[in-house]
């Protein structure tokens, strides 16, 4: 019997963090949306950075949707077990990577 109160920690505080990552970048995208006297160049490196931030909080968002299933996997009883084919997930990949869902095999198969 695994006890997984460790991952369930290390979840925990995963995803509190990446949520206040989240609140900050929100946070940088209004703050750029300000209207104000620019030049055309400005504006343009304005919107790339919207971008980029974009791309940051859809990451984070993703993360927080596997911490999330990692957690109500481990109150299930189904954490590091592989969802696709059954097998146990090893220990230092559930380490390196605490919301695998996937064994190394299967996910390399699926390309994640
Ligand atoms: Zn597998």
């Amino acid at each position: 019997m695994n006890n997984y109160d460790d991952a369930k920690q290390t979840l925990t505080a995963m995803l509190e963090e990446l949520t206040e990552r989240l609140a900050h970048i929100a946070d940088d995208v209004r703050h750029t949306d300000q209207p104000a006297e620019k030049d055309f160049a400005e504006q343009a490196t304005q919107n790339e950075n919207n971008e980029v931030l974009d791309q940051l909080g859809n990451a984070a968002r993703t993360e927080i949707s596997l911490i999330k299933q990692a957690l109500v996997r481990i109150d299930s009883g189904n954490y590091g077990i592989c969802q696709v084919c059954g097998e146990p997930i090893r220990a230092e990949r559930l380490k390196a990577v605490p919301y695998s869902s996937m064994c190394v095999k299967c996910a390399s198969k699926t390309g994640h």
